[in-house]
This record gives C-alpha cells, structure tokens and sequence, in this order.
C-alpha cells in the first residue's frame, strides 16, 4: 500500500511546491518507488520535474474530468526519477467541471485506488486554496504535511488551517492525520524565527519535523535548470535537508507500521 501525504498550505510561496519536488527526488533517490502528483494549475512541480507543462498530452484534468487510468496519464521520465502527474492551466478548468460530478470529493481517491500496489509513496502538491482540488487531495491522503515560514503571523495562519482540516477532514476522510509541520525557508540567524519555532513546538509537539530547509539557493534556482536540487548539486545544504527529511518521514512510517502490528497481534 502507497502511503499518500498532500502538501498543504493555503499561503501562497511557502515551500509547497519546492517541498514536493525536492522530497519526492529524495524518497527517489533512497530507491522508494514515488508517483508526485501536481494539483496546482501553474504547472510549479511539473516544470520543476523537468516536464514541459505546455508539451504533455495528459494532466490531471484527464485524471480527474476524463476518468483517465493513472497509467494513461502518468509521465514517467522526470529528472528526479519519480513518475508525475503534470498540471498546467487546464487544471483551472477541471476545478469547475469537477462540480458537475456525483461524488466529486473523491474523485482522486478512487482514481488512486489501482496504483497502490506500484508506488510507496504518493506526494500531492497542492494549490494555495481551499478548493475543490485541495479537497479532491485531502480526501485521498493519509495525512497532510504543512509547509511554513516561521514569520510572525505564522501560528495564527496555522492554527486557522489545522481547524479547517479538521472540519473537512470530519466529512471527506475521517482518518486523515498531519504527517507534520515543517519550517521552511529558515535563517538561524533570525531572532523572530527562533522565537516562532519555540512557539511552533510548544504548541504542535512532535509534529514539527526536527529537520529543518534552510534558506538555500539551490533551491531556489532549481527550477529554472528543471531539476531537483540533488540532482545537479546534491551537496547543496538544501538537497541534504530534504533527503534528512525523507529520512525523517521514513522513519515516522515504520513507526507506525510496528505500533499497528503491535495493535493487531
Ligand atoms: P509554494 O508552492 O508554497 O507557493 P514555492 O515552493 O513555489 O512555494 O516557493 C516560493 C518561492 O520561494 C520560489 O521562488 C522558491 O524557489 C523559493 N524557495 C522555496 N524554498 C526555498 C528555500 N528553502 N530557500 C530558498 N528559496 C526557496
Ligand atoms: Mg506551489
């Protein structure tokens, strides 16, 4: 069975999108077999995997609008040796055709159902809103992982999220959980961010990922070369943040799967 995390944060440029790419490169590289889904109509992830969203004959829309199968979509020659499903603007369009559907919350949910078997791990790079994609990836994740910025409305935009989650989750996905809280962007040398991630860990515990993504340029600039960064600089304090959070993530997992063993038996 997959284990499917969304990327979530309806804040526009914390590190959805970077988080996605460069975690899903990561999870590659550690030879998990990963599909990186990409909800978001500005095609960020797609051309970050180094796929022309302009040039794909499939995207979501076919997934979600056409009924598609995942194998009929999928492009499997990324430059970070994962398989995704691209976006780009059409995807705007299968927001609003998706509600003319029965169902429509689960669409992706049981688009899914036929690859659990092929993929460890599942990545859904969300948009930076609460619409019916985003719902469409809460209903089809086991849990969600927030990226934020430690800046000084940043628990109280995450306090509003967690509640919101809880609601949708109460209708669409009953055992949706946070996979975790991850800072991103982080400069040690900012006394405002120390103090919110104090704060960060006093309220949320052992949700905050102990890894933290470092301001790096690499990063940033990954994109424009269409790669993740451990792709062409895996040195890079950036590409070892986010394989450490692999690690991290990986971890979580068989801790889980021994306490449900131990549940069961
Ligand atoms: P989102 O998907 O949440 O909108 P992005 O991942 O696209 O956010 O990031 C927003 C911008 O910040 C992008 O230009 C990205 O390259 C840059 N960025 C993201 N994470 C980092 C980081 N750790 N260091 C430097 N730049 C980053
Ligand atoms: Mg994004």
């Amino acid at each position: 069975m997959a284990t499917t995390i969304a990327i979530a944060n309806q804040k526009g440029g914390v590190g959805k999108t970077t988080t996605a790419v460069n975690l899903a490169a990561s999870m590659a590289a550690t030879k998990r077999k990963v599909l990186l889904i990409d909800l978001d109509p500005q095609g960020n992830a797609t051309m970050g995997s180094g796929v022309d969203k302009y040039d794909v004959d499939n995207t979501v829309y076919e997934l979600l609008v056409d009924e598609k199968p995942v194998k009929d979509v999928v492009v499997t020659d990324t430059n970070g040796k994962y398989h995704l499903i691209a976006a780009n603007s059409d995807v705007t369009a299968a927001e609003i055709k998706l509600m003319e559907f029965f169902a429509r919350e689960v669409r992706l949910r049981n688009a899914l159902k036929s690859v659990q078997d092929d993929y460890d791990f599942i990545f859904i790079d969300c948009p930076p809103s609460l619409n019916m994609l985003t719902v469409n990836a809460m209903a089809a994740a086991d849990s969600i992982l927030v990226p934020m910025q430690c800046e000084y409305y940043a628990l109280e935009g995450l306090t509003a999220l967690m509640d919101t989650i809880r609601q949708l989750a109460e209708v669409v996905n009953p055992s949706l959980t946070i996979e975790g809280i991850l800072r991103t962007m982080y400069d040690p040398r900012n006394r405002l961010a120390n103090d919110v991630s104090e704060q960060l860990k006093q309220h949320f515990g052992e949700k905050v990922y102990r890894t933290v993504i470092p301001r790096n340029v690499r990063l940033a600039e990954a994109p424009s070369f269409g790669a993740p960064a451990m792709y062409y600089d895996k040195s890079s304090t950036g590409a070892k943040a986010y394989l450490s959070l692999a690690g991290e993530i990986i971890r979580r997992a068989e801790k889980r799967d021994k306490e449900e063993q131990a549940v069961n038996s």
